[in-house]
């Protein structure tokens, strides 16, 4: 009897793809199914392979894949798309590689988290469709925050709970996030940052609506604010800072503005 391999269907969203042995290319993928999975294109290094063209990132297609015993492989794909806006707009290369780099270290393997899924496939969709770069990889890490349920306080304090009343709090990711200026007095927080109540403010609304990405009007300077906090807390959780972010600061030619917990 001839062994025929358990074929599986995939829908997902190319996070990553790398030159794999010779011939091969290595793809981290996030799918509807199984969460973040790893599988082979054999033979995608050849550009006339038929499978090379689902070997970028930013491409979304449904896959069948074999069991291999390191890695699955791709059997067949059908192409679904791809995020065109990738290839011309570094910016956007790089936020991408940013919640790319987030998906692939916080996502576990082997496990279904469909509305993780629809919500990144959406928002890959409309990063494609022109909305500013900053306010798109704003609003993703906030909400990725909240799927992997370490959204911090944002506009209450973490130590005494009361809601932030004065125009400015500090933010520090070890106690769980906003800290209204009383509790901040006074205590030695290595990774405290001060922070306009209005960049809380901002990051709350879209936490609680995504779409308001397009719409929400902060002054440029708060938006960069919005996003050193963001990338404390995930420095914080995932415990090293996102390599991706070297180059988001390289393309967008800022001098690094987050004062990153010393360690
Ligand atoms: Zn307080």
């Amino acid at each position: 009897m001839l062994f025929t391999p358990r074929i599986t269907k995939v829908h997902a969203i190319v996070l990553r793809a790398m030159a794999w042995r010779e011939k091969d290319r290595l793809l981290v993928l996030l799918t509807r199914e199984r969460g973040r999975i790893f599988v082979i294109a054999q033979g995608a290094q050849r550009p006339q392979n038929r499978l090379a063209p689902f070997t970028q990132t930013g491409v979304l297609a449904t896959f069948w894949l074999a069991r291999g015993r390191e890695f699955d492989r791709v059997t067949d794909g059908r192409w679904e798309g791809i995020v065109e806006r990738l290839r011309e707009d570094v910016a956007a290369l790089a936020a991408f590689g940013i919640v790319a780099e987030v998906l692939e270290t916080a996502t576990p393997a082997e496990m279904a988290e469909a509305p993780l899924f629809e919500e990144v496939r959406e928002a890959s969709l409309a990063l494609g469709s022109g909305v500013p770069v900053h306010k798109w990889l704003t609003t993703l890490l906030v909400r990725l925050l909240w799927h992997f349920g370490w959204l911090p306080h944002l506009l209450t304090c973490s130590v005494c709970g009361e809601p932030l009343r004065e125009q400015e709090a500090l933010f520090a990711p070890s106690v769980g996030g906003s800290l209204c200026v009383r509790c901040g007095a006074g205590r030695s927080l290595p990774d405290a940052q001060r922070v306009a109540v209005a960049t809380l403010q901002g990051l709350e609304a879209l936490v609680r609506q995504p779409k308001l990405m397009t719409t929400l009007h902060l002054r440029p300077a708060l938006w960069e604010q919005a996003l050193s906090l963001l990338r404390m807390a995930w420095c914080y959780h995932l415990e090293s800072d996102l390599r991706a972010w070297r180059v988001w600061g390289q393309c967008r030619k800022v001098r690094p503005v987050t004062p990153l917990p010393r360690r």
